[in-house]
């Protein structure tokens, strides 16, 4: 079936007529088409550049149910996944139509007790780490998930989990593969090597400093700062309570988060929408996260674009033009001035199809 939809095109802000055929978007009119939407506003679909699709509150979980956690963030708008490293193979997943494109990462690479138990691979030698992040790139749809830093307990705070030069190695044996490569970062220690050995996106980011921020926007390194998430930090320093100075590192990387993402913004650093969810998040807040990264400096457009046509440009999937796969998302009101709108979508068309 050929589809018309009428509206008001962000980011532009012009008001065009669109039509789907066969799962891509034509911007010249086709007969016989079928209006589904008329007066409002059209975004392309929107994006959630970090969750866990097959991740839940108590670990793995099973494929149906991770089948659930896609279609709750497909109902808020996300319909591109960045998935940051899942304890379960989502490959099923990938052949609904009905369900939000996924970019897999493969497993998290972590180390023994460096990281949450039995989520991501764990490697007893940091040297094994190029290789592991090989076989992840051949395995994944293009990036390569590494926890770059957590708790040390015989330290009793944050530590890098690997060596600068074996980081180096890894990440240019990912880019060999062709495939990016990011990493969950907290606090500061373990940003500057991760950055100069050429890593493409920081998850959190917590730690950055101006010279972090400075580096990274020299390079154009992105940042996914997952805000909703990192309001998680004084949770876990309450529990925490035998590492005192992990506790207290907690507390302070929280007390500037939104400052820390606010300077990066202004420095020019490329920042995405990114949820968390499938651990302490649920699935399905990705107008959560637009709102709080708003809030932290980025304003509602920035932030719109954050987690729609920037975020799917970073991603390799074009926004609106003639041929480009038909992933529309329509709003009645416009998200712009209250960004409230994006929590009522009137119209989702996903693979040309029209779910909602
Ligand atoms: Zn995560």
């Amino acid at each position: 079936m050929t589809l018309h939809l009428r509206g008001v095109l962000l980011p532009e802000g012009e008001q065009r007529d669109l039509w789907v055929v066969n799962g891509r978007i034509r911007t010249t009119p086709v007969p016989n088409a079928e209006t589904v939407f008329d007066g409002g506003f059209l975004l392309p679909g929107l994006v959630d550049a970090h969750c866990h699709v097959g991740l839940g509150a108590s670990g793995a979980v099973s494929i149906d149910e991770a089948a659930r956690q896609a279609e709750a963030d497909r109902d808020a708008g996300a319909l591109l996944l960045r998935d940051c490293g899942s304890p379960i193979d989502t490959r099923p997943l990938q052949e609904r139509s009905d369900l939000p494109r996924i970019v897999r990462a493969g497993r998290h690479l972590s180390r023994p007790k460096r990281y949450i138990r039995e989520l991501g691979l764990e490697l007893d030698d940091p040297a094994l780490l190029p290789d592991a992040v090989a076989e992840q790139a051949a395995n994944s749809d293009g990036w390569v998930k590494i926890v770059g830093d957590w708790i040390d307990r015989s330290v009793g705070d944050l530590a890098p989990l690997w060596p600068d030069d074996v980081l180096v190695t890894a990440i240019d044996a990912a880019h060999r593969a062709g495939a990016r490569v990011t990493a969950h970062v907290f606090g500061e220690n373990a940003l500057p090597g991760l950055i100069n050995a050429g890593i493409d996106c920081i998850e959190h980011g917590t730690g950055l400093t101006d010279d972090t921020i400075a580096e990274m926007a020299r390079r154009g390194t992105a940042l996914v700062p997952t805000l909703i998430n990192t309001d998680n930090f004084p949770d876990i320093a309450d529990g925490a309570d035998r590492y005192p100075t992990y506790a207290k590192h907690m507390r302070s990387l929280y007390a500037r988060s939104k400052e820390t993402v606010a300077a990066a913004v202004e420095a020019g650093v490329p920042v995405y929408a990114g949820t968390d969810a499938g651990g302490g998040i649920t699935h399905g807040r990705i107008v959560d996260e637009i709102a709080a990264l708003a809030a932290a400096g980025l304003g509602a457009e920035r932030a719109l674009g954050a987690a729609s046509w920037a975020a799917r440009q970073w991603l390799g999937w074009s926004g609106v033009n003639d041929g480009a796969p038909a992933d529309l998302i329509g709003y009645r009101a416009d998200p712009r001035s209250d960004l409230d709108a994006l929590r009522t979508p009137s119209r989702i068309v996903l693979r040309g199809v029209v779910l909602a």
